[in-house]
């Protein structure tokens, strides 16, 4: 989806971020992609339009984004912590074997409702279903 600089702005302004070339990239490529990246994935990326970027800093701003909660990560597993750039209600697909992560919309997974008796004043604010397999392309190569 793609997204426009002024929203970008809005949004960083929202949350009291300053609007840097770099930041706007980085989240810009991010809420452009479903792929759901890993930082590194984001360094090759925008580090085509901004070769001075450093990994650091794609590290750094990924952690400034997602404590503004612009973003949030995904994790599969032990594997390196994945990115997301959209916030809207939706769960994910997770292949056990190539890692992918695909997006799914399902109306009656938003209206699960929220398990009662939890420990002590524990609030939940949010919650996200991963069902977890085999792709079709992992599927067909193991057949
Ligand atoms: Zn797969
Ligand atoms: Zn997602």
């Amino acid at each position: 989806m793609n997204i426009s600089l002024e929203t970008i702005r809005q949004r960083f302004k929202d949350q009291g971020l300053k609007s840097t070339p770099q930041r706007t990239a980085i989240y810009k490529a991010l809420v452009e992609t479903t792929s759901h990246p890993t930082a590194e994935d984001l360094y090759r990326h925008v580090s085509q339009d901004y070769p001075m970027i450093s990994q650091n800093t794609v590290y750094y701003t990924l952690g400034v984004l997602q404590q503004a909660r612009l973003i949030r990560e995904v994790n599969v597993g032990h594997e390196r912590a994945r990115y997301d750039g959209n916030l809207s209600p939706h769960h994910h697909l997770i292949c056990h074997d190539c890692q992918s992560i695909v997006d799914v919309m399902d109306k009656k997974l938003n209206e699960i409702s929220f398990p009662t008796g939890l420990p002590t004043g524990f609030e939940i604010t949010d919650y996200q279903v991963e069902f977890r397999g085999y792709c079709k392309r992992c599927r067909t190569q193991k057949a």
